[in-house]
């Protein structure tokens, strides 16, 4: 048997064949006719089959304790969701309904997403549900939203092909997102005078393929932006007649830009001028110029106003809208972007509505047939959450497949704050969960392959999973568990659902009329057409699911491929109206002053942290795969030789890394990859290795962006010493 299906690593989101023998072994191999990946995988993803065999470390049935000092005690679905519901009933009558939270994932399918929004946002009636894709694109939504109206990736894989200059900020896609730095990479080779331009503080194996590597000073990515932007300015390489009919704000762009000389700039971000001048004139000369950023500027304490200074760039070049052009957000998570579609964020509500719109909620209200009304402001977002839970503002928590204890920055507040909070409720599908140990409910969920549903990639691409194989012992799909908690809960009526394809079609429908329409797409044209990029309305789609989609008129405005591969929206403004109330994008004049933790005497060092080749997130599926674990076993401190020098650290050596809220132990790596001033440490480590002096994020910080309370995770002061033993 062969299954076409989806990686749910990160947001490249590559197409899939898996083969299930009659052994029952399942072997893995990109899918040629997907769209994204033309059938490349990457290490991840090609070893992807070992984490569903290796079922050792699974969860398999419910468990429960009346409290932390007894063992976890399994008991049937039954009892764990019956006590979950009447805990949860308890403090939402005696403190309301902001006493509970669930904090989820962009591992969660896009039906996962729409129930457990519809459960506490129209049902329970508190938006208090946040997702770890908080802590990873949050502040590229504000600016998507901000600058075109609305959180809508304009552009698509294949405007890579169309490229000519690549501007790739704070992203090192060589190890985070391989396939497209495949295709970019093939796109080089094919087309010599493309250029490629990274920006980082470290020398990654992106920095080492590009043709210039501007390694910024942390947290200067701002002054370098508005730098080229005055040069592109000077050197007369704007659209004129883009700014004219399509966009506001140029003049107080113009003035701000125009505030610091390109020396100035310069000699802020640590690069020579020239560097700049060469950015500017490829960008100003180029027919097509695409961006690719993530984590560098998106986790930042002025991670929205990075992404605005990026984005601002297409817009005074006009560069946006055509083919092989626009600012695009790489999403690291598989369904980040599903995620976002259903309403899973604290702030928002399904198809991209806001929860502060009265109109909004009343739609989605009408819709849902809520018994309550949904609450007019934002809930608690993910680090609010265990701020809340620490001072006892949130009693319970019921966490979906994440593991904060490893991926939260202050890891050792969140750690106190479950450890303090009054009922935990943990939903995944191992015990390598660092969360497990703090939980009072234990719910044994399937994993991929075991259940079906739906996500969206990076470039809107949304995509149907198969169940190929069953879930061991008791383990439920995730949906399951959600509809069957609602239904404890008394809203059965409303989660009365056979199947996951009935959730879907609910949520299709919710969209309808909005700019994130997807009414005409269902399982059956997705089982069909693999996949299809939204929007894709109704109207784009056959009148009956048996029709067939090759048949379906095309649409002046939705261009519509009929055939496999490139199916519905390829590129957003094409026709330069953007989503925002006057169809105009907005440039943002932004300043460049950074908000970081300061530095001292005493941690005179900046931390940035960040991820290896072959682990995701906090490597509870990597770290099962032998082959994986091969390219980097430990934990490391890259740091520059002049700083290590000057602390008699030696290449090898254990180090301690001391930061104003906790410390780390691990291995030196001299290296003069990263700037003098600089340290780097890899994000996944947890319990792993048994220890919690491994966790990069007991240095991190909590200050978040203001708007998109997005975490500053790559800027904490820190000082390294080599280590004794007591
Ligand atoms: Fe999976 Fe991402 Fe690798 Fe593609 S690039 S195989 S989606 S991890």
């Amino acid at each position: 048997m062969t299954h076409q299906t989806t990686c749910c690593y990160c947001g490249v989101g590559c197409g899939i064949v898996v083969k299930q023998e009659q052994n029952g072994r399942l072997t893995i191999e990109g899918d040629k006719s997907h769209p994204s990946n033309r059938g490349m995988l990457c290490s991840k993803g090609m070893n992807l089959h070992y984490t569903v065999m290796d079922q050792s470390d699974r969860l398999l049935y419910p468990q429960m304790r009346l409290n932390r000092s007894m063992p976890l005690q399994r008991v049937g679905w039954d009892a764990a969701l019956e006590r979950t519901a009447a805990v949860f009933k308890t403090f939402i009558q005696k403190y309301g309904p902001d006493s509970v939270a669930f904090y989820v994932s962009g591992q969660c399918l896009t039906e996962e997403y729409y129930l457990v929004n519809k459960l506490i946002k129209g049902f329970i009636g508190s938006n208090n549900i946040d997702t770890n894709s908080r802590l990873c694109m949050s502040s590229a939504v504000v600016g998507y939203k901000l600058s075109l109206g609305e959180d809508s990736v304009p552009v698509c894989y294949d405007d890579i092909e169309e490229a000519d200059v690549f501007l790739v900020q704070g992203a090192n896609p060589a190890w985070c997102h391989p396939i497209l730095w495949r295709r970019i990479e093939a796109h080089k080779a094919a087309n010599p005078h493309v250029k490629i331009i990274c920006v980082d503080p470290r020398k990654t194996d992106t920095a080492r393929s590009s043709d210039l590597h501007l390694p910024i000073r942390p947290g200067t990515d701002i002054v370098l932006n508005n730098a080229i932007g005055r040069v592109l300015i000077e050197n007369g390489d704007i659209d004129i007649d883009f700014i004219t009919n399509h966009a506001d704000g140029f003049a107080a762009y113009r003035d701000q830009v125009m505030q610091r000389t390109i020396e100035e700039a310069a000699d802020l971000c640590g690069i020579s001028s020239e560097g700049i001048r060469q950015a500017a004139d490829w960008i100003g000369r180029s027919k097509g110029f695409l961006s690719l950023w993530t984590m560098g500027l998106n986790q930042s304490v002025i991670g929205v106003n990075k992404n605005l200074s990026l984005i601002n760039l297409h817009l005074i070049t006009g560069r946006i809208g055509k083919p092989g052009n626009g600012p695009f957000s790489l999403t690291g998570q598989p369904n980040a972007m599903g995620g976002r579609e259903t309403g899973g964020l604290a702030n928002i509500l399904p198809a991209h509505r806001d929860v502060m719109n009265a109109a909004h909620r009343a739609e989605v209200e009408a819709f849902w047939k809520s018994p309550v009304k949904i609450a007019p402001k934002p809930g608690l977002t993910a680090t609010e959450m265990f701020e809340a839970l620490a001072d006892d503002k949130l009693k319970a928590i019921w966490i979906i497949n994440t593991n904060p204890l490893v991926s939260m920055p202050d890891v050792n507040a969140a750690e106190l704050a479950l450890k303090k909070a009054r009922f935990v409720v943990v939903q995944d599908v191992s015990n390598r969960a660092d969360t497990v140990g703090f939980a009072d409910v234990v719910l044994p969920a399937a994993a991929w392959l075991e259940k079906d549903g739906t996500m969206t990639n990076a470039e809107r691409r949304i995509a149907y999973l198969p169940k190929v194989i069953d879930a061991p012992g008791e383990a439920l799909p995730d949906s399951e568990i959600l509809w069957r908690f609602a239904q404890k809960m008394g809203f059965g009526k409303s989660f009365n659902y056979a199947n996951c394809s009935e959730v879907y079609d609910e949520y299709t429908q919710l969209t309808a009329g909005t700019n994130v329409d997807v009414t005409g797409v269902s399982y059956e044209l997705l089982k069909k057409y693999r996949t299809i990029q939204w929007p894709f309305s109704e109207k784009n789609a056959p009148k009956s699911p048996k029709g067939d989609l090759d048949a379906a008129k095309p649409d002046a405005e939705v261009p519509f491929r009929g055939f496999r591969g490139e199916t519905g929206t390829k590129r957003l403004f094409t026709d330069h109206r953007f989503y925002t109330a006057n169809g105009r994008a907005q440039i943002h004049a932004v300043p460049d002053e950074n908000a970081s933790e300061p530095t001292d005497e005493d941690f005179p060092l900046v931390l940035t942290t960040g991820r290896i080749r072959d682990q995701w997130h906090t490597m509870t599926k990597t770290g099962r795969v032998a082959k994986l674990n091969q390219h980097s076993p430990q934990p490391f401190l890259q740091i520059h030789p002049n700083d290590a020098k000057a602390r008699g650290i030696q290449e090898g050596q254990l180090v301690e890394v001391r930061g104003r809220r906790g410390e780390v132990r691990v291995k030196a790596q001299l290296t003069e990859d990263v700037r003098a001033g600089l340290c780097f440490l890899p994000m996944h480590w947890g319990k792993m290795l048994k220890s919690n002096l491994n966790r990069a994020n007991n240095l991190t910080n909590a200050l978040v962006d203001p708007r998109s309370k997005e975490p500053d995770f790559k800027f904490s002061a820190v000082e390294v010493v080599p280590y004794r033993k007591p």
